[in-house]
C-alpha cells in the first residue's frame, strides 16, 4: 500500500507544528517560526491566549455539547451579540466557512421560494472565488482545481468578472436569486472589490429585488480593521457568511441574515448536530468581546498601516522580485513579479517566517491581529533577507 493514512489531499509542507506561542509556531524539532499566517486567518489572537484557553476549560467541564433539541442559553446570548453590532437580525451557527456559505445559499434560495418565486434559484458568483470545498461552494467558483472531476455540481450558479459591474448586470435575468462575493478576495489574490463595483450590486439588489451575500469569512471579524470588511464600503449585504477569526481557533462559523432575508428559514428547513454547541458558543462569545472593541480595532488599523508602509518600502530595493502591496488591514498581499508559492517555501524554510500563497503571485500576509512593532519589523527583515537570498527556480 503506498497511499497515506491522512488522505493525501494537501501537499503538506516540511513544518510540523507541535505547540504555539503568541505570534510563534514551534516545530518538532524545536524551530520557530513567526506566523503571519495564522492557519489562513484563524488564529486571530495568536497562540494560546489566556482568555481562549481558560474559556475552553471552564466551558469543556461545564456543558460542551446538548442538542439543537433543547434550548439554548449561551447560543442566545452570543447570537443577540452579534446582531447588536451588525447589520443582522439573526444568526445560524455552524462548524465551518463553507457550512456557512451552504446556510448562506439555501437561505437565499428559500427567501424567493417564501415570496412564490421559486423560479429564482441562481446565484451570480465571480471569478477566482473560494467559497470552501462542499459540492455546493464548489459550484460557486469558476477555479477547475477544485471542480475538476467532481461533477455534476450543483445547478444554479453563474460565474462573471470580479470587478465587473457591467458583466454581473448582464448576468442578472429572470431567475436570479442574488450575488455572492468575498468583500475581499483571499485565495483568488487578496483582491479588494471596489467601491464602485460593491455598490453597484446592492443598487442592483435593491432594484430587483435580489439578494446580496457576502462571504466574509476570511476577511472578517477585525482582519481589515473593522468588524466585517463591508463596513469600509458602506455597503451592508442582506446575508452573510462569517467563520475562520471568529472562534480563533476553535472550528466555528455563522451564518448572518436579516429578518427579510431568512424569512424562509422556519422550522425544520435547516440544522446541524453540532452547531451552536455551548463548547463553540462559549468560545465565540470571548472571541467577538475582545475583537469587537474600538481599541482593539484601531490597533488592527494602525498595525495594518505600518506593515503596509514597510512593505511598501521594501519594493524599490527587490524590484525585480516585488510588484506591489494590495489588502486592508492586517490583511495583506505582496504581490511578486513571479510565482508567489517557491517565494512563500523560501521565506518558511531558510527563513522562518509563515505567510500564504494565493492566485495572481500574492504572498498573502494574515498575521494574528495582536501583533505589535517588534513583530513587524521582524517580518520585514525577514522579507528583506529572503528577497535578498531568493534564487527563482528556473522558468518552465
Ligand atoms: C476559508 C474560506 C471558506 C471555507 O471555510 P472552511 O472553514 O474551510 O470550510 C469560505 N470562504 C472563504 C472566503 C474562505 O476564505
Amino acid at each position: 500500500m503506498s497511499i497515506t493514512p491522512l488522505m493525501p489531499v494537501y501537499p503538506r509542507c516540511g513544518v510540523r507544528p507541535v505547540r504555539g506561542e503568541g505570534c510563534y509556531l514551534i516545530g518538532e524539532r524545536g524551530e520557530r517560526y513567526l506566523d503571519f499566517a495564522s492557519g489562513i486567518a484563524v488564529n486571530a489572537l495568536g497562540h494560546g491566549d489566556p482568555r481562549v484557553v481558560q474559556t475552553i476549560a471552564d466551558q469543556a467541564a461545564t456543558l460542551m455539547h446538548t442538542s439543537n433539541l433543547y434550548g439554548s442559553p449561551m447560543g442566545e446570548k452570543f447570537a443577540q451579540m452579534i446582531v447588536d453590532s451588525t447589520f443582522a437580525d439573526t444568526v445560524f451557527f455552524t462548524n465551518s466557512g463553507a457550512e456557512a456559505v451552504e446556510c448562506a445559499i439555501k437561505t437565499a434560495r428559500r427567501y424567493h421560494y417564501a415570496n412564490n418565486a421559486p423560479h429564482r434559484h441562481k446565484i451570480i458568483a465571480f471569478s477566482n472565488a473560494f467559497h470552501g470545498r462542499t459540492l455546493g461552494t464548489i459550484s460557486a467558483t469558476n477555479q477547475p482545481k477544485m471542480r475538476d472531476g467532481f461533477e455534476p455540481l450543483l445547478p444554479g450558479f453563474e460565474v462573471v468578472a470580479f470587478n465587473d459591474l457591467e458583466a454581473a448586470t448582464a448576468a442578472v435575468d429572470d431567475n436570479t436569486a442574488g450575488f455572492l462575493l468575498e468583500t475581499v478576495q483571499g485565495e483568488g489574490g487578496l483582491m479588494p472589490a471596489t467601491p464602485e463595483f460593491l455598490k453597484g450590486l446592492r443598487r442592483l439588489c435593491d432594484e430587483q429585488g435580489l439578494l446580496l451575500i457576502l462571504d466574509e469569512v476570511q476577511c472578517g471579524m477585525g482582519r481589515t480593521g473593522l468588524l466585517f470588511a463591508h463596513e469600509h464600503y458602506g455597503v451592508t449585504p442582506d446575508i452573510m457568511s462569517v467563520a475562520k477569526g471568529i472562534g480563533a481557533g476553535f472550528p466555528l462559523g455563522a451564518c448572518l441574515a436579516t429578518e427579510e432575508a431568512a424569512k424562509g428559514m422556519v422550522f425544520g428547513t435547516h440544522g446541524s448536530t453540532y452547531g451552536g454547541n455551548p463548547l463553540a458558543m462559549a468560545v465565540g462569545t470571548t472571541v467577538w468581546d475582545i475583537i469587537n472593541d474600538e481599541d482593539f480595532l484601531a490597533n488592527v488599523r494602525a498595525m495594518g498601516e505600518r506593515l503596509r508602509a514597510g512593505l511598501e518600502q521594501l519594493i524599490p530595493n527587490h524590484d525585480e522580485l516585488f510588484d506591489s502591496v494590495r489588502g486592508m488591514g492586517l490583511m495583506l498581499g505582496l504581490r511578486l513579479k513571479s510565482d508567489s508559492r517557491a517565494f512563500v517555501a523560501h521565506l518558511r524554510d531558510n527563513h522562518g517566517l509563515l505567510s500564504v500563497g494565493a492566485g495572481d503571485n500574492v504572498v498573502r500576509i494574515l498575521p494574528p491581529l495582536v501583533i505589535g512593532e517588534d513583530h513587524i519589523a521582524e517580518c520585514l527583515q525577514k522579507l528583506s533577507a529572503a528577497a535578498r537570498d531568493y534564487v527563482p527556480p528556473a522558468a518552465g
